[in-house]
Order: C-alpha cells, then sequence, then structure tokens
C-alpha cells in the first residue's frame, strides 16, 4: 500500500521496533556491535559507519523526499561539507546568489582553499545559468526559496539545464520541506536539509540530511560520510524523527500564519517591501505554486527609513530574536549582522540584503498574537 505524505510521516522509514513492538524506533545508544566471529557482523559494525537509529532516519527521509538513499549529519553544515567532498581542485559550483550564509562561508573559506571554486548566479534567471556553464563546473547548487530573499527559482528548468551539460543538480530544501516540495522529483540529483528547522521543528536539535536516487552517488555520499564521520548521533536521531511525525499538521498552521501575516505586512506602511513566494504580486508566485504545494513561513521585509530597525527588535514581546528557524515559536533574524554576515558587505548589497532587512520565521502561536506583537513593535520603533 502507497501511504500518504501524512502518513508516510508517521508511519514512514523503519517503523517501530520489530524485536518488542515498541511503537518507536529505540535509541541504540551504541558505539559498537558484537561480532559472531571474524568477519561475521549481524549488519552492524560500528557507529560511524551504521546504527539502526540512524538507518531509521535516513529511510524515513529517502521515503518523504520520494528518494532511494538517506543519510543523516550531526549538522546542516556537515551534511554540506560531506556534499561538497564530491567535488576535486578545479571544479566549479554555480550558486544561488542568495543562500545560507553558511553555505557560503564553507564555499568561500573552506572549499575555496582547496581549489574548488563558485560562481554567485541569480538562479532565477535561467540565461544567467546556462552563460556560466563551461568545463570547469560540476554542479549547481540551489535554494528554492532561498535565504533570506525567498527567491525562487524553478527547478524543474534548471535540471533540464544541468542534464543537459551533464552537471549535478543539488537543492538545498529546509525552507519547504518535503512535505511541501519533493526536488527529486522535479530532476534534482542531490536534496539537502538543514533538519534543524522544520523536520526537528521544535528548537532541540541540529541535524542535517541528504538524499538522492543514484546508486553510485550514494554509494560515494555513503563512502564519505563514513570518512568524513560527520554523522548525527543515535538520541539526536530519535528525535528528529518524534519531529517528522507531527510535520504535516504543523506545517499547515505555519504556512496559513505566514500567509496572514505576508498579507498584513504587505498592506502596512510602515513595510515598503515584503519577500513571500505566496503573495501573487512577488515574482516568484508562479514557479512557487507549479512546484511546491506551498510557499513556506520565511517571510522577509524592509522596514521604512521613518521607523527603526534596531528598536523594533528590541521591543518585541511574543517572536523572539535568534538565529535559526522553522522551530514551533516565532522568531526574527537581522540577516545582515547574523544569519548573513559571513557574506561580504559588497555582495550582500549587491543582492539586496540591505540593513533594514527582516527575517521572520513564522511560528504556530497565535497568529492574531504575532501580528499584535508585531504591530506594536513597529508602533514603538517608529523614529
Ligand atoms: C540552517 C541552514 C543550513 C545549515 O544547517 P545547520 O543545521 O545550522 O548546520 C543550511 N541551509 C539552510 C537553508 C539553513 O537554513
Amino acid at each position: 500500500m502507497t501511504l500518504k505524505i501524512n502518513s508516510l510521516l508517521i508511519h514512514g522509514g523503519i517503523d517501530g521496533d520489530e524485536t518488542t513492538g515498541a511503537v518507536n524506533v529505540p535509541v541504540y545508544q551504541t558505539s559498537t556491535y558484537k561480532q559472531d566471529g571474524l568477519g561475521k557482523t549481524r549488519g552492524w559494525e560500528y557507529s560511524r559507519t551504521g546504527n539502526p537509529t540512524r538507518a531509521a532516519l535516513e529511510k524515513l527521509i529517502a521515503d518523504l523526499e520520494q528518494g532511494k538513499y538517506g543519510l543523516a549529519f550531526a549538522s546542516g553544515l556537515a551534511a554540506i561539507n560531506t556534499v561538497l567532498s564530491l567535488f576535486k581542485a578545479g571544479d566549479k559550483l554555480i550558486v544561488s546568489d542568495n543562500i545560507y550564509g553558511g553555505t557560503f562561508r564553507i564555499l568561500d573559506n573552506v572549499f575555496k582553499n582547496f581549489g574548488i571554486t563558485y560562481e554567485i548566479v541569480d538562479t532565477s534567471n535561467l540565461a544567467a545559468i546556462e552563460e556560466k556553464i563551461d568545463e570547469s563546473v560540476k554542479a549547481i547548487y540551489v535554494e528554492s526559496p532561498a535565504n533570506p530573499l525567498l527567491t525562487i527559482t524553478d527547478i524543474e528548468a534548471v535540471s533540464g539545464i544541468s542534464h543537459k551539460y551533464g552537471k549535478l543538480l543539488i537543492v538545498d530544501n529546509t525552507f519547504l520541506t518535503p512535505y511541501l516540495q519533493r526536488p527529486l522529483t522535479l530532476g534534482a540529483d542531490i536534496v539537502i536539509h538543514s533538519g534543524t528547522k522544520y523536520l526537528g521543528g521544535h528548537s532541540d536539535t541540529v541535524s542535517g540530511l541528504v538524499v538522492v536516487n543514484d546508486e553510485k552517488l550514494a554509494d560515494r555520499l555513503y563512502y564519505l560520510q563514513n570518512s568524513i564521520g560527520g554523522v548525527l548521533a543515535p538520541w539526536d536521531s530519535f528525535l528528529v524523527i518524534r519531529g517528522i511525525k507531527t510535520l504535516g499538521v504543523r506545517m499547515d498552521r505555519h504556512v496559513e500564519n505566514a500567509e496572514r501575516i505576508a498579507r498584513w505586512l504587505d498592506k502596512n506602511e510602515a513595510v515598503s517591501r515584503v519577500y513571500y513566494p505566496g503573495l501573487e504580486n512577488d515574482p516568484g508566485y508562479e514557479v512557487q505554486k507549479k512546484q511546491a504545494n506551498g510557499a513556506g513561513a520565511m517571510i522577509s521585509f524592509v522596514l521604512d527609513e521613518k521607523y527603526d530597525y534596531r528598536k523594533f527588535f528590541e521591543k518585541l514581546n511574543v517572536v523572539t530574536l535568534a538565529e535559526s528557524l522553522g522551530g514551533v515559536e516565532s522568531l526574527v533574524c537581522h540577516p545582515a549582522s547574523m544569519t548573513h554576515a559571513a557574506i561580504p558587505a559588497e555582495i550582500r548589497k549587491e543582492v539586496g540584503i540591505v540593513d533594514e532587512l527582516i527575517r521572520l520565521s513564522v511560528g504556530i502561536e497565535d497568529v492574531e498574537d504575532i501580528i499584535e506583537d508585531l504591530a506594536q513593535a513597529i508602533e514603538a520603533s517608529r523614529i
């Protein structure tokens, strides 16, 4: 029986425990496993290489993304580190022009030192991507919606370009999760997640995930996962599995709240610009509607210059000023000095990450309370 997404969230992967009938996957808190004789393992040798609790999460995320092979890591960046280790000196990646700051940092300050370079392109512009493709380009790395400007890239169209030239398409699906968007079904080769965000969902666990369909690619990634060693611990694997069970109900509420708030911000005179792909006037609206089942719950907006954005952050009571996103609680951040501080000021300015930009991760509180809190903080920050 093929399960639909909400059932899959609860029963996908490895459901429960065969040995005892426990409805939850046990936490196999062990580093090693008894061997019954030389070369006679029961399928498990050492927990960096494999752990049953982690394996349950890896199977689950593969099922959810409609992929074949899943891998779990100690953080989103450990996942990204492993994926980038597929490449070698002389290789180049084409990268979306607004991406998670940490992704930019590892490209710019770690992999560049090993001779793996990158080219920043507005990936919502297909012609601009094609123009940059040459022999040295080995992959296109996309976030859609991108962080923090929620720029939408047409994943299916980019997969057409990447495959025409024999390049890999890598998609960071953190902002939408497989509940709203499944990039492998749109032609992506590798899907990456920071499981720290919506998948875990409760701002209590740092984790990362990767899913692929191709067996050779999977073998290489498992080899790299074991070689580099940034694996997710058993307890944290359990927490992410637990978080995923409620992903559907959480995302429904996240999106419902975000749509209300985006419309409210869009009409607010104190706000000079709203970035949210669920608004009909957003440039990404049509593509977003075509490739995903919802626009997610991340909104960015620019406060008018008659308001002091520093004061706005200080005056919030319900919405919390913090890094991260995708938890049940509403969080705001200031990309220019927080999540995207690793990006040089001139690049930030060029792509539109201005100092007045505010990024809001809409939680699942009562939406009226979030709006009331935003309204009073905006009012109190009037210059
Ligand atoms: C947070 C985040 C990451 C990095 O994940 P960590 O779990 O913090 O290491 C990567 N991509 C996106 C889009 C993110 O939001």
